[in-house]
């Protein structure tokens, strides 16, 4: 590397267009549009696709924003980020479990009007939170797949999803996830609290 010094420094400042040739004319052109009677004409709807996309993603983001207790509210706050990680089923519905925090492992429970179940480890209730951040029995793995991530949001933003799949088959906490339709039960009782705010405004 050779080290550089630089002494005197010289500004100045010139017009864009001065001695490009044609600039002044088009100036001229662009200007004289502004006096020309405004013609309506018709547009392609494609043209359009766009704007309403942008509009429909708003109206989405507005409801998604009332739903900010949600655990996957946590994980993923922007509505129109690309969801899409190219896995096979049984690994995209464990996925998709572990970023909704709702699973067969740690919600079962409320079907079966049973006890919460706890960590065998800490006695404390067994929720991915958990079993992905705070669990001693855990750490090996979590150390060595997970970079010992602090929030689910780094989890989804700094590890690879395969490294997320196996950490979850080391653990033996794979099956316990898979095979389970809360999903739709967590997506009806989301709309329901959505529409209990509308109405208690
Ligand atoms: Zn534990």
């Amino acid at each position: 590397m050779f080290p550089i010094t630089v002494k005197y420094s010289t500004f100045a400042r010139f017009q864009a267009d001065v001695g490009i040739h044609g600039n002044n004319e088009a100036d001229t052109a662009a200007k004289s549009a502004l006096e020309f009677e405004i013609v309506k004409f018709k547009i392609p709807s494609t043209d359009l696709k766009h704007f309403i996309k942008l509009y429909i993603n708003s109206l989405w983001q507005i409801f998604w924003d009332f739903c900010d207790t949600s655990k996957l509210y946590s994980i993923q706050n922007k509505v129109n980020i690309p969801y899409n990680f190219n896995l096979k089923r049984s690994d995209q519905v464990v996925i998709s479990r572990i970023r909704i925090g709702h699973s067969k492992l740690t919600h079962t429970y409320l079907l079966k009007g049973e006890q919460q179940p706890e960590c065998i480890f800490c006695d404390c209730p067994l929720t991915l939170h958990h079993i992905f951040l705070e669990c001693p029995d855990t750490l090996p793995a979590r150390n060595s797949l997970l970079n010992n991530v602090q929030t689910m949001q780094d989890l989804f933003t700094q590890v690879n999803i395969s490294d997320i799949l196996q950490f979850l088959q080391e653990c033996d906490f794979y099956n316990k996830i898979y095979f389970f339709f809360y999903t739709f039960i967590f997506f009806i009782i989301l709309i329901l609290k959505f529409y209990a705010r509308r109405m208690g405004r």
